[in-house]
C-alpha cells in the first residue's frame, strides 16, 4: 500500500488526522482490509497525496481456522457477497456467491445479527450472522459461522457409529477383565470347591495342602465351612477305622487289621513281610464262661491280652492280634528257626501256668498253640517248598488252624509247628467239600433211622434220623468225617434242610402206614440253629409234609450255649410254641450248666453213650446216669439213654427206671426199607 510516496513530498508533508477516512476493501486474493486513509498537505494546505495504511482483517487462512477449531463453516460476506469463505460446492470455493436475501436485510441494511436455520447453497443450515460495521457505523459486510445440518446428520451418524464402536470396545475390554475377574475371583475357587468335592468322594484330601486363598466372604465362608466338612470327615473316619480294626475288649487290632495289612501280599515273595503265625486258642473257655460268667471271661481275656502284648513286646518284628473270643493270631515278619518257633511257643505256654485272679476266683487256663511258617526261595518254584511259595495269609491261616486241630485232637495245653503232611488232610478236606456239593445233587446222600425202645411200654415209638453219605468209590462215608466239613463251607444249612424235609416226611407216612403215634429226631448243627433262615426251613419241612409238629424232635448239642443264649432262647422258645420238641444230645460230655436245662425249654435229655459204656464197671458213671434219671424224673424232662449195646446195660438201666433207650442192642441206624421190614414183621408177630 504505497501510493504517492515520493520522499522529498515526504519531508514537505504536514500530515493532518482531521480529513482521515476509513474505507474497507476486499480482494480475494489478499483477504479484506480496512483502510485508513488520510491526505497530504503541503504548506499551502494543498493536497499532495495522500497515507494509506491498511489492516488486513480477514483472509481465507482466517476462516480456514475458524473452520478447523470450530468445525463450522465461516464466511466473509464483503457486502451482499462470500468474500472468503469454506465453503465449497463441487470442490470449489463459493466466494462471491450472494448472501441470502433474507438475511441481506438484516444483516446490511438494519445492522442486525441473524442466528437461525436456512438453506445455504442449496444445503440447509443452522447460521449465526453478525454484521461488521465501517467506521460510519454502517454495515458493510458480515461475518458468518454456520454448520450444516447434513454434516451434522452425518457427523451424529458418525458419533453414534463412534459411540457404538467405542462402547462395544469398552464391552469387550470389560469383558474381558472381568472374565479374569471372575474366572480367578469366583470361578476358580467354585472350580477348587467342586473339584475337592469330587476328591473327597476318592478319598483324596490333598487339596486343601493347597487351598486358594479366598476373595471373597461368601467363598471365605464356603471353603472354611468346607474344611471343617472335611477334617470331621477325617475325624470320622479315624474313628471308624479304630472301631473297624480295633478289638474293644483288650484294645489289641482285630481280624480285619491282620486282613488289612497282609492281604494281597505275596509271602514268599517278600522276604520282610508276615513269615509266622502263631495261631492261640484258650482251650476251654466256654467252660469258664458258663461256671463263671460272661464278665470274668472279659476281664480274664483282657489279662490274657496284656500278657501276651507284654511278652511279645521283647520280640521284634511280633504283632498280636484278637481274631475272634478266645483266639489270638501272633505274628512275626522277617527270618526265623525251626528252633526259635518251638522256643516262642513253648515261652507262651509257660505263661498259661500262673493262675489268672479276677474278682475273688484264681482261674487257672491253658492254650494250645498251631504255628504256621512260610519257606523263602526268592518266589521261584522249588521241589522243596512248592506248596509255600504261593503262600499268602489265607494259606498260613489253613496251616496254622491244621495244626491247632492237631493240638486239641492231642489233648490241648501244647503246641505243635505244622507239618507239610498236614497239607494232605486241607486238600483232603477241600475235596471233600467239592464232592459234598456234587452229593446233594447226585442223591447221594440218604437218611438211616435207628429207633428209640421205650423200656416201659416194652416197645419201639420214634426214630432218630441219622445221615449217610454213599460215596460213589470210598462206599458210606460217617457223618462224624462229613458234618464238620459240610459246617465249614455253610453246606450245612443246605443239607440240614434236605434232612429235615426227608425226615418229616418219612415219620408223616410211617405213622400213616402203621397207625403209629412216633416222633422222629432230626440232629441240628449249631451253624444251622442259628442261621436266620432256620425257623423257615424247619416250617417249610412241616408244611410240605403236612406233619403235625408234636411228631418232630429237634436235637440240639451243647455247643450252642456258646453263643448268645438270648438267641437261642428266643429260637428255641419259637419251635416249643409249635409243640416241635427239644433235645439236649451227648449230655454230659461238654459243661452241663443245670441252669440252662431250669432256663431253656428243652424237653428232652440224651445221655451220652459215655456213661453207659462202662456202667457196669464203673460207679461213678452209675451214679451219674442215676442221677441224670432223677433230674429228669424231678423236672420232666425226659430221658434218652443213647448207646445201650448190651444186654447188661439194659438190665441197670431197666432197674434204674430208665424209659427210653437208644443202641445197637435193640437196632442200629437202618434204612428205610429196613424200617418196613421191621415192622412189618412185627406186625405179624
Ligand atoms: P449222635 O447224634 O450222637 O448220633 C448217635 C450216634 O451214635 C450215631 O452215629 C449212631 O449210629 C451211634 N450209635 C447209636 N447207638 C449206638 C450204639 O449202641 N453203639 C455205638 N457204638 N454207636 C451207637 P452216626 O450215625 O455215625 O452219627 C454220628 C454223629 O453225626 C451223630 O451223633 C450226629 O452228631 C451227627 N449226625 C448224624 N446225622 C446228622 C444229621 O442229619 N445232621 C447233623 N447235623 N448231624 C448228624
Ligand atoms: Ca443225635
Ligand atoms: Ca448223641
Amino acid at each position: 500500500m504505497n501510493e504517492c510516496i515520493e520522499p522529498d513530498l515526504i519531508s514537505k508533508a504536514y500530515p493532518t488526522s482531521e480529513d482521515y477516512q476509513i474505507t474497507y476493501k476486499s480482494s480475494e486474493a489478499s483477504g479484506i482490509y480496512m483502510i485508513y486513509a488520510s491526505p497530504i498537505k503541503d504548506e499551502n494546505n494543498r493536497s499532495i497525496g495522500c497515507i494509506r495504511v491498511g489492516i488486513q482483517l480477514a483472509n481465507q487462512s482466517f476462516v480456514d481456522n475458524i473452520k478447523g477449531i470450530t468445525g463450522s463453516d465461516a464466511t466473509i460476506f464483503s457486502g451482499n457477497k462470500r468474500f472468503v469463505t469454506t465453503i465449497r460446492r463441487d470442490g470449489i470455493y463459493q466466494t462471491g456467491t450472494p448472501m441470502n436475501t433474507k438475511v441481506q436485510e438484516a444483516i446490511l441494511q438494519k445492522g442486525l445479527n441473524y442466528t437461525g436455520k436456512m438453506d445455504i447453497l442449496g444445503e440447509p443450515y443452522i447460521v449465526s450472522y453478525l454484521p461488521i460495521f465501517d467506521s460510519e457505523g454502517f454495515p458493510i459486510g458480515a461475518f458468518f459461522v454456520g454448520k450444516s445440518i447434513t454434516e451434522l446428520h452425518v457427523f451424529r451418524i458418525k458419533l453414534i457409529g463412534y459411540i457404538s464402536v467405542l462402547g462395544i470396545l469398552l464391552l469387550v475390554i470389560f469383558y474381558s477383565i472381568s472374565k479374569r475377574w471372575v474366572v480367578k475371583n469366583i470361578s476358580d475357587p467354585v472350580y477348587w470347591v467342586s473339584n475337592s468335592m469330587k476328591e473327597i468322594t476318592e478319598e483324596d484330601y490333598h487339596n486343601f495342602d493347597h487351598m486358594p486363598k479366598p476373595r471373597s466372604t461368601e467363598l471365605e465362608t464356603l471353603q472354611s465351612s468346607m474344611k471343617i466338612m472335611v477334617n470331621s470327615i477325617l475325624d470320622e473316619k479315624k474313628k471308624l477305622k479304630t472301631v473297624a480294626y480295633v478289638d474293644h475288649l483288650t484294645g489289641l487290632p482285630n481280624r480285619a487289621a491282620l486282613y488289612h495289612k497282609y492281604k494281597d501280599i505275596s509271602m514268599s515273595r517278600n522276604k520282610h513281610t508276615l513269615s509266622v503265625i502263631y495261631y492261640l486258642d484258650l482251650d476251654n473257655l466256654k467252660y469258664i464262661n458258663h461256671l463263671f460268667g460272661q464278665a470274668v471271661v472279659d476281664d480274664l481275656l483282657h489279662q490274657v491280652a496284656m500278657l501276651l502284648s507284654e511278652y511279645i513286646k521283647t520280640y521284634q518284628d511280633h504283632q498280636i492280634y484278637r481274631i475272634a473270643g478266645d483266639e489270638f493270631i501272633i505274628c512275626k515278619e522277617g527270618g526265623y528257626s525251626h528252633e526259635e518257633l518251638a522256643n516262642t511257643s513253648k515261652n507262651i505256654l509257660a505263661l498259661f501256668e500262673k493262675n489268672f485272679i479276677v474278682e475273688q476266683y484264681s482261674i487257672s487256663m491253658t492254650a494250645s498253640i498251631g504255628v504256621s511258617y512260610t519257606s523263602y526261595c526268592q518266589g521261584a518254584q522249588c521241589d522243596i517248598c512248592e506248596a509255600d511259595c504261593k503262600d499268602t495269609l489265607e494259606t498260613l491261616f489253613k496251616k496254622a488252624e491244621a495244626a491247632i486241630n492237631q493240638v486239641k485232637a492231642t489233648g490241648k495245653n501244647n503246641f505243635i509247628l505244622f507239618d507239610p503232611i498236614m497239607n494232605e488232610q486241607i486238600q483232603k478236606k477241600a475235596l471233600m467239600q467239592q464232592e459234598l456239593k456234587a452229593a446233594l445233587q447226585n442223591d447221594e446222600l440218604l437218611l438211616f433211622y435207628q429207633p428209640k425202645y421205650n423200656i416201659k411200654k416194652d416197645c419201639y415209638d420214634g426214630f432218630e434220623a441219622l445221615i449217610r453219605w454213599k460215596h460213589p468209590e470210598r462206599g458210606f462215608v460217617s457223618p462224624l468225617e462229613f458234618i464238620s466239613v459240610a459246617e465249614e463251607s455253610n453246606l450245612i444249612n443246605e443239607i440240614g434242610a434236605w434232612v429235615l424235609e426227608n425226615a418229616c416226611m418219612f415219620i408223616k407216612e410211617f405213622n400213616q402206614r402203621y397207625q403209629k403215634d412216633f416222633n422222629v429226631a432230626v440232629n441240628v448243627s449249631v451253624i444251622q440253629l442259628f442261621s436266620d433262615s432256620f425257623e423257615e426251613t424247619v416250617c417249610n419241612a412241616l408244611e410240605k409234609s403236612q406233619l403235625d409238629p408234636i411228631y418232630l424232635e429237634l436235637e440240639i448239642t451243647e455247643s450252642v450255649f456258646a453263643n448268645s443264649m438270648d438267641i437261642v432262647n428266643e429260637k428255641l422258645n419259637f419251635f416249643r410254641e409249635k409243640n416241635i420238641t427239644i433235645a439236649l444230645d451227648d449230655f454230659g460230655t461238654g459243661y452241663s450248666s443245670l441252669t440252662y436245662l431250669k432256663t431253656l425249654p428243652i424237653t428232652t435229655l440224651k445221655l451220652d453213650k459215655t456213661f453207659v459204656d462202662d456202667i457196669a464197671m464203673n460207679d461213678v458213671s452209675l451214679t451219674i446216669v442215676e442221677s441224670v434219671i432223677q433230674i429228669g424224673k424231678s423236672t420232666g424232662l425226659k430221658i434218652v439213654v443213647e448207646g445201650v449195646e448190651t444186654v447188661e446195660q439194659l438190665r441197670i438201666l431197666s432197674s434204674l427206671q430208665c424209659d427210653y433207650i437208644q443202641g445197637y442192642y435193640f437196632s442200629k441206624p437202618i434204612s428205610v426199607d429196613c424200617v418196613h421190614t421191621l415192622f412189618k414183621k412185627a406186625a405179624v408177630n
